[in-house]
C-alpha cells in the first residue's frame, strides 16, 4: 500500500488501534491491510422511541362523569355517538360536570358565543381530552373555544382565504388545479373543527357567520358531474364537504359510481375526519363501510384508484379504537392517507409531530401533508409561523421511511394552492410575510401568507398596528418576491 491511502492510514493510525476504511477493508496497528467482517450492533431502542405503539385503550371514557356507566357496546355505537354529540355549553357542562374548574366553564361559555364556527364534539372526542389540564390539552384546543385565549384576527384575513368560491364553476365544485377538482356535496361533519378552512360554509349559521351554500341537492350534484364530464383534463376528484362520513351509504355509492363512469376520472379520494373523531363508525356502520368498499373495488376493477383521505392532528387522537378501525380498512384493501394541520399547542413541537407521524404509520395510515394553519377567523391563537413549519420538517424528515414522511405545505391564500413551505419567493421573517408563486396553477400571480402577529417581536407588532406601514411592508415583500420570480422566469 502506498500513496494517499497509506498516508491516510498513517494519519489515522497513530492511536495504535487500526483503521477501518468503510469498504470492508482495514489496516491493523502494525500496518497490515486486510478484509474484515464489520458488525455494527445498534443498541436496542428502549421504551421512549416506541412510545408511538402505546395507545389509549380500555374503557377510558368512564372517567367522564356522564359516561361512567356507558358500556363498550354503547360507546362503540356510532348512532349513540352522533346522538350524544355536544353542541351547547350546557351540554358540555352536564357531561364533564365537576372534573373541571368552574372558571374554565365560564370561559368556554363565552368562547362558544364568540366562535365563528358552530361547536359539535362527539363523546369519543370528549373522552380523549385531559380535563385536568383543559387549557393545554391538544384536543380541547381544536374543538372547544375558550374566550380568554382568543386573539384578534390578522388584519389581512378574509373569510374564504383560499378563494374556493372564486374557483367554483358550479355550486359546490372547486376547479383550481388543471387536473383535479374538489367536490363538496354536503355541509355537515361529525364534529366541527375550530380551524376549519371552510368555516364560510360548514355547519349551521353562528352569531358571527351566515354560511354559504355548497352542493346540497341532487341537482347540484348532477351539475358537478356534468361539469367534470365536460372537462377532459380532470383526472382526480376529491369528495369532501363537510365530511363524507355524513353521506348515507346509498350516496357514497351514487357519487362513487357517477364519477367512476366518467372515462377520464382516474383517481378519487373520499375525505373524512371521521377516523380521528368517531373511529367506531368503521366498526359498527357496516352499510357505510360496505358502500365505500364497493366503490373502491369497482374502481380497482376499472383500473382506477379510490382512496380515503383523513385528518389527524394530535397523537392523542389515536387510540386502540382507531387502530381497530384502521385495521378494518386495511383488511379491505383501502388505502388511507392522513393530512394534518400545524396547530399551535397541538403539534407544533418536535415530540408531538414526530409521535403523530410514527403513530399514524404504526396503524397503516400514511402521513401525507402537514398544512400551515390557514388564515381562519377566530382562531389566531392556533396559527404558527412559516419558520416553525420549516423547523419541524427538519425534525420529521429522516425519522422514518420517505413514503411515511409528510410534506409541509402552505395552502397559499388567494387560491395559489399547496406550495412546499420552503419554496417561498421571499420571506420577511421579521414582519412575518411570506410570498409564494404558483406557476403551474396561476402563472404570473403571487400569494402572500402572514405569520401570526403575536409571534413577532414587539417592534414588528407595532408596525402591524399602523395601516399605512403594514401596507408598505406587504408591498415591499411582494416587489422583492416579484423581482426574484422575474429573475427565475
Ligand atoms: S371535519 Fe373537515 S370540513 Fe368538517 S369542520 Fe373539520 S376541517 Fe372542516
Amino acid at each position: 500500500m502506498s500513496g494517499p491511502v497509506r498516508a491516510a492510514a498513517d494519519r489515522r493510525n497513530h492511536s495504535g488501534v487500526g483503521t477501518y476504511f468503510g469498504n470492508g477493508t482495514a489496516i491493523g496497528p502494525s500496518g497490515d491491510f486486510h478484509s474484515v467482517v464489520q458488525t455494527h450492533l445498534k443498541p436496542p431502542a428502549g421504551p421512549a422511541p416506541l412510545e408511538h405503539r402505546s395507545l389509549l385503550g380500555g374503557e377510558f371514557w368512564r372517567t367522564i362523569p356522564a359516561y361512567a356507566n356507558v358500556d363498550e357496546r354503547t360507546f362503540l355505537d356510532h348512532i349513540w355517538q352522533g346522538r350524544q354529540s355536544i353542541k351547547t355549553p350546557d351540554e358540555l357542562f352536564a357531561t364533564i360536570g365537576d372534573v373541571v374548574d368552574p372558571t374554565f366553564l365560564d370561559d368556554a361559555r363565552e368562547g362558544f358565543r364568540r366562535s365563528p364556527m358552530a361547536v359539535r364534539v362527539s363523546p369519543y372526542v370528549v373522552a380523549t381530552i385531559d380535563w385536568t389540564r383543559p387549557y393545554d390539552d391538544p384536543i380541547r384546543r381544536q374543538f372547544i373555544p375558550v374566550a380568554s385565549r382568543m386573539l384578534p384576527d390578522h388584519p389581512r384575513l378574509t373569510l374564504d382565504s383560499l378563494h374556493e368560491r372564486e374557483d367554483a364553476p358550479v355550486q359546490g365544485l372547486t376547479h383550481r388545479y388543471p387536473d383535479r377538482a374538489l367536490f363538496l356535496p354536503l355541509q355537515t361533519c361529525p364534529v366541527y373543527c375550530r380551524f376549519c378552512t371552510r368555516s364560510y360554509a360548514i355547519g349551521p349559521d353562528t352569531e358571527l357567520v351566515e354560511k354559504s351554500a355548497l352542493a346540497k341537492t341532487p341537482e347540484h350534484w348532477q351539475a358537478a358531474f356534468d361539469y367534470i364530464a365536460s372537462r377532459e383534463e380532470i383526472e382526480d376528484v376529491v369528495i369532501s364537504g363537510g365530511d363524507t362520513y355524513q353521506l348515507a351509504p346509498k350516496n357514497i355509492t351514487l357519487i362513487g359510481e357517477a364519477l367512476l363512469a366518467i372515462p377520464h376520472v382516474r383517481r378519487m379520494r373520499f375525505a373524512t375526519k371521521g377516523l380521528a373523531v368517531m373511529p367506531m363508525k368503521i366498526l359498527t356502520d357496516t352499510a357505510w363501510v360496505d358502500a365505500l368498499t364497493g366503490v373502491v373495488d369497482k374502481g380497482r376493477a376499472l383500473g382506477k384508484d379510490v382512496v380515503v383521505h383523513t385528518h389527524f392532528n394530535s397523537p392523542n387522537e389515536i387510540t386502540e379504537i382507531t387502530r381497530r378501525a384502521a385495521d378494518v380498512l386495511f383488511q379491505r384493501g383501502i388505502t388511507v392517507r392522513s393530512q394534518s394541520v400545524l396547530i399551535r399547542g397541538v403539534n407544533d413541537d418536535a415530540h408531538a409531530m414526530t409521535l403523530l407521524v410514527k403513530r399514524l404509520s404504526w396503524i397503516n395510515l400514511h402521513p401525507y401533508y402537514v398544512y400551515l394553519h390557514d388564515l381562519v377567523k377566530g382562531v389566531e391563537e392556533l396559527r404558527t409561523t412559516v419558520q416553525s413549519a420549516i423547523d419541524l420538517e427538519k425534525s420529521v424528515r429522516g425519522m422514518t421511511a420517505g413514503f411515511n414522511t409528510p410534506t409541509f405545505v402552505c395552502d397559499a391564500p388567494g387560491g395559489g394552492g399547496k406550495r412546499d413551505v420552503h419554496s417561498y419567493e421571499y420571506y420577511d421573517r421579521e414582519n412575518g410575510i411570506a410570498v409564494y408563486a404558483a406557476p403551474s396553477v396561476k402563472p404570473g400571480e403571487l400569494f402572500v401568507y402572514f405569520d401570526p402577529i403575536d409571534a413577532l417581536a414587539p417592534d414588528a407588532q407595532a408596525r402591524w398596528a399602523v395601516p399605512a406601514v403594514r401596507d408598505a411592508m406587504v408591498h415591499e415583500a411582494v416587489v422583492r418576491a416579484g423581482g426574484k420570480a422575474a429573475a427565475l422566469a
